[in-house]
């Protein structure tokens, strides 16, 4: 970029909202995974959808990448601006715009945090079900589709928008959708937006559905002495059509981090945490004594029924922070989160395939779950300086990726393409990859919108 481009640039928001301060571009060169930083030129903090339209149009003139940016919390180095250019950064641009209330929606701006939107929805008994857990925007949910522990009953952020307001490559504003909560009306561009990883254009308000929040719950833990047993546990569940609304594997290294860090009382081994949500103690009653049932039948050698919300709210925390801690306890080492997904049958199968792969490597790994939809992630630990281990790591992390989509699952269940994935997408989509980049072209010609993602 040129100093005037800057300057012009800069000079589309107040002056506080513009910076290309060292700190700054730092602070936005960086994702939360291990790939590598690359800085933008300029940071700017849009408020007003006008703000991104001049921006955009001024960008695409002049051929200057832009990158939106939500929280930066994304896995697959997805909003590095490896091009440099103009980071859009959303956080002040982050209100709720409209809640209906008795339509379960709500309108809000990008740059909202999902957990202070659930915040502002909890009183009145609604809330928005996606939760990746890392304090992430709307943006950066819609950005990448993300889910989280309640997607195996609620589904993925895909499923909660209803409305986009989108900002062209060309600065042009196309609004998409509708409230309605079916429609078989025309071709859907809503969802070519959901997932696109802002390379098709950006996001600056979203209608979202919401969900009523039910009045009881009741959680189980189960531990198994083989991982596998865990992996057939979860396939009797789903099979049963019990609908839990969170079904989550922690294998024994997490299950002992978990332990040494939180001090929460919860048995070793292989852990399956299943939670059930529902009207009423009697549906629940009958749902967990099922659902124990089947868990005793693949082999459970423990178990701990009806726990209570305190716990449940304990050991949830805990899933959520669960890589933070294993990151805090390995200060010297960098790690790999793998995130393949595979149809429900397969489930188990790949399961013991990322256990033994990870067996006898000599470097820290950690197998977990989001097991009812089959998503299973790998965080593997290596030392910043040792190339030899990274090299390793790369290998694991492609073997298991391979044999995702050997029974045919995908790369990524929910973390993105980034830059990381991309190197899967021709193996993934065959050919429908041609067809993707042609997309790419008609909504983003000159290729401005955080280039080089999701395609080599
Ligand atoms: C500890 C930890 C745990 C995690 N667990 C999960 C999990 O369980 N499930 C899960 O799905 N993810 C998880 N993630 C990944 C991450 O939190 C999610 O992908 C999240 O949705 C990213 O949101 P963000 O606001 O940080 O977006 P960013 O990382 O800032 O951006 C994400 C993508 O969206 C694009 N984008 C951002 N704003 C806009 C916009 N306004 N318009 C268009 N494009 C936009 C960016 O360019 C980028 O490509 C986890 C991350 C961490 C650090």
């Amino acid at each position: 970029m040129k100093r005037r481009d800057i300057e012009i640039l800069s000079g589309f928001v107040e002056p506080q909202r513009a910076s290309w301060g060292e700190s700054v571009l730092d602070l936005h060169s960086k994702d939360q995974s291990h790939h590598g930083p690359h800085r933008p030129e300029l940071v700017i903090w849009p408020l007003y959808v006008h703000e991104v339209s001049r921006i955009l149009a001024y960008c695409n003139e002049h051929e200057i990448p832009v990158t939106a940016w939500g929280s930066g919390s994304s896995l697959e180095g997805n909003p590095v601006p490896v091009m440099g250019g103009v980071v859009l950064n959303f956080t002040q641009m982050n209100r709720i715009l409209t809640l209906r209330a008795n339509d379960f929606q709500v309108d809000v701006e990008p740059g909202l945090i999902y957990q202070d939107l659930n915040e502002r929805l909890r009183p009145l008994g609604l809330f928005f079900p996606p939760d990746p857990g890392a304090r992430a925007t709307i943006g950066g949910m819609i950005g990448n589709n993300a889910s989280g522990t309640r997607t195996v009953k609620y589904g993925s952020t895909k499923d909660y928008v209803l409305r986009l307001k989108v900002v062209l490559a060309n600065g042009e504003v196309i609004s998409i959708g509708s409230r309605a909560s079916k429609s078989s009306s025309g071709y859907d561009l809503l969802h070519l937006f959901v997932g696109s990883e802002g390379t098709l254009g950006i996001i600056v308000e979203a209608t979202l559905k919401l969900v009523g929040m039910p009045p009881d719950s009741s959680a189980m833990l189960a531990s198994f002495r083989e991982i596998r047993s865990a992996g057939e546990a979860v396939f009797g569940i789903m099979r049963a059509g019990l609908e839990p609304a969170a079904l989550e594997v922690l294998s024994t290294e997490c299950v002992e981090l978990i332990k040494k860090e939180t001090g929460l009382q919860i048995e070793s081994g292989n852990l399956l945490f299943v939670e059930f949500l529902g009207p009423g103690k009697s549906y629940l009653w009958e749902v967990t004594s099922l659902c124990e049932d089947i868990l005793r039948e693949n082999g459970a050698v423990y178990l701990e029924k009806g726990i209570g919300r305190d716990k449940r709210d304990q050991i949830f925390r805990a899933r959520h922070q669960l890589g933070e801690m294993i990151i805090r306890n390995h200060p010297n080492r960098g790690f790999l989160t793998t995130d393949v997904a595979v149809p429900i049958s397969h489930f188990p199968e790949l399961l013991v395939y990322a256990r033994e792969l990870t067996a006898g490597v000599n470097f820290p790994a950690y197998v977990f779950s989001h097991a009812g939809n089959g998503n299973i992630h790998v965080v593997l630990m290596g030392k910043k300086e040792d190339r030899e281990e990274w090299a390793k790591i790369g290998m694991v992390n492609d073997s298991i990726v391979k044999k995702a989509l050997e029974v045919e699952g995908t790369s990524t269940g929910e973390h993105g393409v980034g830059i990381g994935k991309s190197k899967f997408m021709e193996l993934e989509h065959k050919s429908s990859l041609p067809w993707m980049k042609r997309v790419k072209e008609l909504f983003d010609p000159k290729g401005i919108l955080n280039p080089k993602k999701i395609f080599l």
